[in-house]
C-alpha cells in the first residue's frame, strides 16, 4: 500500500477469526490448518514436522522469525506474485511506465507481448503442492474445497481464482501424502530474509530394504519463483519411481526442473542463474530426501 499498488477502500484485519487459527489432526491421519495459522506455529509444530517435514522446512525459511511471528499460512498462499517492474514507488513507475500488472498495458520483460510474467514467491506453497493440499475457500455462497494446483491461474497480474469477497479459510493436508520425506531449498539474495528467487520443494516414499536407502515408491517435486505460478513438475513421479537414487538420478531430476522453469528477468539475479541454480538446487533436495 505504500508504493500504492493497492489503493483499497477498507482494510480488513483478520486475526480476531480464533476459529481460524490451529494446528487439527483428524481421524483419518490427515491434518487440517487454520488459513490464520502463524508459519511459527507451522515451523514449531511437532506434529508436522515428524509427518510433513517439507512444509516445516518451507515454512521455517520464509522472510525472517519477526515476519514469520505474524505471516499466515493463508497469506503465503494467496501472496502477489512479484516483479522488478512492479515492486517499486508510484514515482519509480511513473517513470519508467506503467505495466500490465498496474495501471499500463505493456510488459517491460516480455515486450510486444499481453501477458505479465510476474513470478509467483511464495515458499510454502510448492511444498504444499508435494503434498496435494488442499483448501477451503469461503464465499458468498458458502465454502468450497479446492486442490491447490487448480488454485493458481499462471498469469502474473491475475493469478489465483479469489472473488472479491472469499477468504482462504483452512487448509488441508491428506493422510495420503503423511510421512514422506520431504527437504525444501530456495535461492535468495539474502539469507537471513530474501523471498524465494527459485525454489524447490522434493518429497519422497521409499521402501526399506533395511538400511534406509530402499527403491523410491513415490516423488513429487513442486517448484516456486520461477514461474508465475508454484507448480507440481510432470514426469517426476515417473523418473523416479522404482529407482535407488544416485548421483545420476538426481542430475536428471534437476535436468528436467531446469526445463520446467521459466524464469524471466523479472529479479535482481539473471534468469539464466535462477534456471542453473534450480537444476543444482533439485538435484541436492532430491539426495537430501533420499538421505544420501
Ligand atoms: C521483507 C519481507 C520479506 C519476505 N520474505 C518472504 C519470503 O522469503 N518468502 C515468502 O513466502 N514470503 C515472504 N514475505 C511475504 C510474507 O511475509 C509472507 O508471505 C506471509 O506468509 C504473508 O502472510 P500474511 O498473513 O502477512 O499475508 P498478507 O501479506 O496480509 O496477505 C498477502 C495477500 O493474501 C491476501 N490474504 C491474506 N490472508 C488471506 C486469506 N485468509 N484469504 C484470502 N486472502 C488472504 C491478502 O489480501 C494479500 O493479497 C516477505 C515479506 C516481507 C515484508
Ligand atoms: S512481468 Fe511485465 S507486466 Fe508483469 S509486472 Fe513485470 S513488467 Fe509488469
Amino acid at each position: 500500500m505504500r508504493q500504492k499498488l493497492f489503493e483499497p477502500e477498507y482494510v480488513l484485519d483478520l486475526r480476531s477469526l480464533a476459529a481460524l487459527r490451529g494446528i487439527k489432526p483428524d481421524s483419518q491421519g490427515g491434518v487440517e490448518i487454520g488459513a490464520l495459522t502463524t508459519l511459527r506455529a507451522i515451523e514449531r509444530s511437532d506434529f508436522l514436522r515428524r509427518h510433513y517435514p517439507v512444509l516445516t522446512e518451507a515454512a521455517g525459511t520464509v522472510a525472517s522469525p519477526v515476519l514469520r511471528n505474524m505471516g499466515t499460512i493463508g497469506g503465503n498462499i494467496c501472496l502477489d506474485t512479484r516483479c522488478l517492474w512492479y515492486n517499486q514507488s508510484l514515482a519509480w513507475r511513473k517513470g519508467c511506465g506503467f505495466c500490465i500488472k498496474k495501471d499500463g498495458d505493456l510488459c517491460h520483460v516480455a515486450p510486444g507481448g499481453s501477458k505479465c510474467w510476474a513470478a509467483f514467491s511464495g515458499d510454502t506453497p510448492p511444498a504444499l503442492l508435494c503434498l496435494n493440499a488442499e483448501i477451503e475457500i469461503a464465499g458468498a455462497a458458502g465454502p468450497r474445497r479446492v486442490a491447490l494446483k487448480d488454485f493458481y491461474t499462471g498469469l502474473g497480474d491475475n493469478y489465483r481464482k479469489l472473488a472479491t469477497n472469499d477468504l482462504v479459510t483452512r487448509v488441508f493436508l491428506p493422510a495420503s501424502s503423511a510421512d514422506y520425506r520431504g527437504v525444501y531449498r530456495k535461492l535468495r539474495v539474502r539469507g537471513s530474509i530474501d523471498y524465494p528467487l527459485a525454489g524447490v520443494a522434493v518429497v519422497l516414499k521409499q521402501s526399506s530394504n533395511g538400511n534406509g536407502r530402499g527403491h523410491i515408491a513415490d516423488a513429487r517435486i513442486g517448484i516456486t519463483a520461477v514461474n508465475p505460478a508454484p507448480l507440481l513438475v510432470k514426469g517426476a513421479g515417473e523418473l523416479l519411481a522404482g529407482q535407488i537414487i544416485n548421483e545420476e538420478l538426481a542430475e536428471a531430476a534437476g535436468d528436467l526442473v531446469a526445463r520446467t522453469a521459466k524464469p524471466l528477468t523479472t529479479s535482481a539475479l539473471t534468469p539464466e542463474y535462477r534456471r542453473e541454480m534450480i537444476r543444482v538446487f533439485t538435484k541436492r533436495a532430491v539426495l537430501a530426501a533420499a538421505g544420501n
